[in-house]
C-alpha cells in the first residue's frame, strides 16, 4: 500500500472522557474523523461540541485514546500539535492589541525555533494570502481592538489558515459574519481539502459544508455517518428534541 498519497489527518477518538474539574462532560465518546472531510458536530446548547473540539485539540486532560494519524495528542508538543491542528474558537479574548497583520502572523510561529523570531518571506506570503482570502488586507496595519466583531472574526480565519495545519478545528466559525462572508467561508471549506472538525448551531448552515454528520447530546454520541443518511435519521429529532424541517 503507498501511504505516502495519503491525505494527512485522522482523527480517531477511543473511549474519550473528559470535562472540567471534577464535571464530566464527554462520556466514553469514540468516533473516527476522516482525513479531507468537513465533518459538522451537531448538537444542542451544552450538549458538549465545544468540549469534544477542545479536547481533540489537546485543551483539556482527557482518558482514553485521542490520536492524530497514529500519534497520541497529549504526547505532542506544543508546535507538533500546532502542525496537525489549528482551532478557531468561539470565545476568544484579546489580552493584547497587535495589528491585524500581527495578529495573522503569529499563527506562522510553529515554523520557527525559539522565542523570539523574525518572520520569513514564506511567513509573509502565508499571511498576506491569508488575509487576502479574508478580505482583510487593506485593514492589515489597524488595530484589532478597534475592529467590528465581523472583522475580527475574519482576522481569526485568516489566522487559521495562515497557520496551515492539517486539520482545522471551527467552533461557530460564521459568527459575527455577515451573508457574503459566510458564503466565502463555505467556499473555503469545501475547497480547503484538509480535515475539518466544525461546530454549528444551524443545521441550515451545517449541510452546506457537512460531508459527515455527529449528533451529540448530554456528552454522548447518538450517531455518526455520511450528512445524506443522519438527515434521514430519527435521530436528528431526538438530538434537537423537536420535529426537524429543513
Ligand atoms: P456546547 O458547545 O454543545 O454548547 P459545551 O461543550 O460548551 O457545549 O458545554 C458542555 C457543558 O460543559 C455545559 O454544561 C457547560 O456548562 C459546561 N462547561 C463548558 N465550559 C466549562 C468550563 N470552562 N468549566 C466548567 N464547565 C464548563
Amino acid at each position: 500500500m503507498n501511504r505516502t498519497k495519503e491525505v494527512p489527518g485522522r482523527i480517531v477518538c477511543k473511549n474519550v472522557t473528559s470535562g472540567y474539574r471534577k464535571k464530566t462532560i464527554l462520556k466514553d465518546v469514540s468516533l473516527t474523523f476522516l482525513p479531507g472531510k468537513t465533518t459538522v458536530i451537531l448538537g444542542e446548547n451544552g450538549s458538549g461540541k465545544t468540549t469534544l473540539l477542545k479536547t481533540m485539540a489537546g485543551l483539556l486532560p482527557y482518558s482514553g485514546s485521542i490520536t492524530i494519524d497514529g500519534a497520541e495528542i497529549k504526547d505532542l508538543s506544543y508546535k507538533q500539535r500546532a502542525a496537525r491542528i489549528s482551532l478557531l474558537s468561539q470565545m476568544n479574548s484579546m489580552y493584547f492589541s497587535y495589528t491585524v497583520r500581527q495578529t495573522v502572523l503569529l499563527a506562522r510561529y510553529r515554523f520557527h525555533k525559539g522565542l523570539f523570531v523574525q518572520e520569513t518571506e514564506e511567513d509573509r506570503k502565508a499571511a498576506a494570502q491569508a488575509m487576502e482570502k479574508f478580505d482583510i488586507y487593506d485593514i492589515r496595519e489597524e488595530r484589532t481592538s478597534e475592529l467590528s466583531g465581523g472583522q475580527l472574526q475574519r482576522v481569526y480565519l485568516a489566522q487559521l489558515f495562515a497557520q496551515d495545519a492539517d486539520c482545522l478545528f471551527l467552533d461557530e466559525p460564521t459568527n459575527h459574519l455577515d451573508m457574503r462572508y459566510r458564503v466565502l467561508l463555505e467556499r473555503e471549506i469545501r475547497e480547503t481539502g484538509k480535515t475539518v472538525i466544525a461546530v454549528y448551531h444551524d443545521l441550515r448552515d451545517a449541510v452546506k459544508v457537512a460531508d459527515e454528520l455527529v449528533l451529540i447530546k448530554n456528552g454522548c454520541i447518538l450517531e455518526t455517518g455520511p450528512q445524506e443518511q443522519i438527515l434521514r435519521s430519527k435521530n436528528l429529532n431526538v438530538t434537537f428534541d423537536m420535529d426537524v424541517v429543513l
